[in-house]
């Protein structure tokens, strides 16, 4: 056949895409093995069925027609009220583009800032896809590398130097953190938004986990000084409402880069179907409590991780404050993240993210989703951390 794109052959840079683990998971379950998942950033509840049965009426209603491409009005208003009231900036629809999902909404804010081959940095170590959603945009992913006894915080003068180095257009950061769970801390981030204005950076804001917070606050950094206007914030639903299969998100923007971002969704996905956006509606206005409701789970089981690892010191925590996982320090077993999640899947049928899917500054390290019941967590973080003492030279 004719060549593919260099652009779309590229995206994983030739590297390997960071799931063996997670297939290999999925292929002993397929074959009858039980294996305890606790690989991806999925919810073990389904979404709200008070929210499916907003869902059927607006179908049934008709609302399944082409639905309006910037979304539709009372939920972009909606969205717009609950970054206003959540980060005391004003915002109003104009801000809004309603996306399907967080990821959509990560591709389209890089598509709309860079140029071909304009350099994009990102935090490592990072979501899986973002370094692939930069080269879609056909940008130039540059990670910029954080430490392990930081927090895997980022360094704002780390980040003024990549920017000067690749003469860069874009830093995407992500608070509450995936994979390693922590907030990052005002300080740092007043720190970065001042390179982003002395560098003449966009900063883009993935705040998808903004409702899973177990210690201090939400800082959206769109709501510092000089950053509203060179902010792309990107929210979802997914993990504040458990809605990850509905595909439903949005990007917060200046104003004046909304219709170029109506343009783009026109012939990208033509918008978002209009019952997901009513059940959406219905989901936000049922506001905290609700989102409560879907992040509770998540902060008893980080209190039950971190419990259990206190009782032991082969395995560390790094301190985590937000969002579904905990990042584990393995390295004193003597094996990279990798080999020890493939040797606790081969021993124990127990599926862990490796720390280098995320990239190399967590080499060494695991990622473990908060993901399954209390009982099958406590029982598999216990037997995580006999298998590392077992594997102690
Ligand atoms: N950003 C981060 C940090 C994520 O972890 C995810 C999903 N795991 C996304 C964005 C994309 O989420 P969605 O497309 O489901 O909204």
């Amino acid at each position: 056949m004719p060549h593919l794109s260099r652009r779309i052959t590229s995206l994983n840079d030739g590297g390997s895409d960071g799931w063996e683990v997670f297939y290999r998971a999925r292929q002993m379950i397929a074959a009858g093995t039980p294996v305890t998942e606790l690989t991806i950033g999925e919810h073990d509840i389904r979404t709200d069925p008070s929210i499916l049965d907003a869902m059927d009426r607006a179908a049934k209603a008709g609302h399944t027609g082409y639905a309006m491409v910037p979304g539709i009005a009372p939920l972009r208003a909606e969205v717009a009220q609950r970054i206003t009231d959540r980060t005391g900036t004003p915002t109003t629809s104009d801000n809004i583009l309603i996306t399907p999902g967080g990821q959509a909404a990560l591709f389209a804010a890089h598509i709309a800032l860079l140029q071909p081959g304009e350099t994009a940095l990102y935090i490592d170590p990072y979501y899986a896809t973002y370094p692939g959603t930069i080269r879609a945009a056909s940008g130039i992913a540059v990670a910029v590398p954080t430490r392990a006894r930081d927090a895997f915080y980022p360094d704002a003068e780390q980040i003024r130097a990549a920017a000067r180095q690749h003469g860069a257009k874009t830093l995407l950061i992500n608070t509450p953190n995936n994979p390693t769970g922590t907030v990052y801390p005002p300080e740092i981030l007043q720190a970065i938004a001042q390179v982003c204005i002395e560098e003449d950076l966009w900063l883009i804001s993935d705040e998808v986990y903004d409702t899973q917070i177990w210690e201090g606050a939400h800082l959206s950094p769109r709501s510092l000084p000089g950053m509203a206007e060179r902010t792309f914030v990107v929210g979802s639903m997914s993990k504040s409402h458990a809605m990850t299969g509905s595909r439903i998100g949005w990007i917060c923007a200046p104003e004046a880069a909304i219709p170029a971002l109506i343009d783009l969704a026109t012939v990208t996905t033509y918008g978002v179907p209009g019952y997901i956006q009513d059940a959406a509606l219905y989901a936000l206005q049922q506001g905290a409590p609700l989102e409560d409701t879907v992040a509770a789970p998540f902060k008893r089981r980080r209190a039950l991780a971190l419990d259990i690892l206190s009782k032991q010191d082969t395995v560390t925590a790094i301190p985590s404050q937000g969002a579904m996982y905990v990042m584990l320090d393995i390295r004193k077993t003597g094996l990279s993240g990798r080999a020890f999640a493939e040797s606790l899947l081969d021993a124990h049928h127990i599926a862990t993210m490796p720390g280098e899917s995320f990239g190399t500054s967590s080499a060494g390290h695991l990622r473990v989703a908060l993901t399954v019941d209390d009982d099958a967590l406590a029982q598999a973080l216990t037997t995580l951390c006999h298998h590392a003492e077992s594997l102690i030279p």
